[in-house]
């Protein structure tokens, strides 16, 4: 899979949160079944906490000592490792903090980064307890992976860290629109797809990207009359961002921007206190850096930037992902796509075929950072499938800056 195992001994002492009300709200029976046998069996202790309301698990692992555990465990949906992952990032050792191997039982109804890890296994698609029963399997072999997270940046300067997916538009809709059908488990995606097809409507706003090639050597305007475009890296991401060899740098780091390229110089002041620096990052209510990608259109349908290869269990909507490969891959659809060009394409991309439809309102680019300017007042953003703050928007990558049990 290209991910590298950076662990010898197999983690064999987890801590388990479970959401008693995600998915089906049958997690807490699944768990009892067949997966604490499989844990058994493998000889894992564990220490299993019912999550009692949002946040709880967020505010745990803030707190905890994490010398007791050789992994952080969620049995729910995406939200609750969304939790695991910004508790984690929130302490003042985040750090260390942040190499606490994490773990994922898919319990949830999005339930994406599961899907991802048994996707980058190389195993046939499997869904719900299949699934479950796959990532049982991936945590008791207990082999740790280095995981990308990208912090994201809101107007009120909140930053958050996402290890899944940024969204606006259709896909941010359909996501908090289908909690309704939380009943029927990951279906939902579909449900919520298809009612939202029938209300189609356009998302304005300004989209501006830093591609992963060599920027200076990209065109800072994507010809917008380009089919579904594939703008392809011209090298190996690794040697055209310095965000690998900046991980960890924090206040110090920031104050020696000015070893950066000339490019950069315009990069006024750490976007951080806690966490990584953001040195791709200009603050939001400065212009993005010159050499950025500038999107012409206006008009979306919707825009996706995502980490990791799957936005729901059966949506492998970024194919080449890898959990460590350092690169947003950023998907956005121009306004104008029938809604039947469209829902071809949500078909395709259960099998990861929707990039070769040919479709002229779709574009795939790789990216290491992205800004997103929504211009109504009032609308939906989601980070990893959870609604945050509605308004101006932008993340960087930073690579492998966590770690993931994975197959
Ligand atoms: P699903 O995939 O079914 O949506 P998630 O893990 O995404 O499952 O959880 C859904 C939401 O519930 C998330 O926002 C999470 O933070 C929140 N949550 C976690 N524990 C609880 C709880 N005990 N009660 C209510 N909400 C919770
Ligand atoms: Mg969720």
């Amino acid at each position: 899979t290209g991910a590298i195992q950076v662990e010898v001994k197999r983690p064999i002492n987890f801590l388990i949160f479970l959401n008693p009300h995600s998915g089906k709200g049958n997690a807490h029976a699944l768990f009892c079944g067949n997966v604490q046998r499989m844990l058994q069996e493998a000889e894992i202790q564990h220490t299993l906490i019912i999550t009692e309301r949002q946040n709880h698990a967020r505010e745990l692992v803030r707190e905890a000592d994490l010398s007791q555990w050789d992994a952080l465990v969620i049995m729910s949906g995406d939200g609750l490792l969304f939790e695991v992952v910004n508790g984690l990032m929130e302490r003042k050792d985040w750090k260390e903090a942040i190499q606490t191997p994490l773990g994922v039982l898919p319990g949830g109804s999005g339930n994406a980064l599961a899907a991802s890890i048994h996707h980058y296994s190389g195993l046939q698609a499997v869904s719900s307890e299949e699934l479950l029963i796959s990532c049982g399997f991936i945590l008791c072999k207990g082999l740790v992976s280095r995981l990308d997270l990208t912090s994201v940046y809101m107007a009120s300067s909140q930053r958050l860290f996402s290890f899944l997916s940024l969204a606006w538009g259709f896909v941010a809709d359909v996501d908090i629109e289908s909690e309704k059908y939380r009943h029927v488990g990951a279906a939902r995606f579909t449900v919520g797809t298809l009612v939202r097809l029938a209300s189609l409507r356009v998302y304005r706003g300004k989209l501006a990207y830093l591609p992963i090639e060599n920027p200076m050597s990209q065109p800072s305007v994507v010809d917008s009359t380009a089919s579904f475009s594939h703008i392809f890296p011209q090298s190996n991401s690794d040697t055209c961002s310095p965000s690998n060899d900046l991980l960890g740098h924090t206040l110090q780091n920031s104050s020696n921007s000015n070893n950066t390229p000339k490019s950069k110089e315009s990069i006024p002041s750490p976007l951080s206190v806690l966490g990584p620096t953001d040195l791709l990052l200009n603050p939001l209510n400065q212009p993005v850096p010159g050499h950025w990608t500038v999107v012409q259109d206006e008009d979306f349908v919707l825009v996706v930037a995502m980490y990791q290869s799957h936005l729901a269990e059966d949506m492998l909507a970024a194919p080449s992902s890898r959990l460590d490969d350092g690169i947003i891959h950023l998907i956005y659809v121009k306004a104008g796509i029938s809604r039947r060009s469209l829902l071809r394409l949500f078909l395709a991309m259960e099998k990861g075929g929707h990039l070769n439809t040919n479709c002229p309102h779709a574009v795939y680019v790789k990216v290491k950072a992205l800004r997103l300017e929504p211009y109504s007042p009032k609308g939906i953003i989601t980070v990893d499938g959870e609604l945050v703050e509605y308004g101006p928007v932008q993340a960087q990558i930073h690579g492998s800056l966590a770690r993931l049990i994975a197959g």
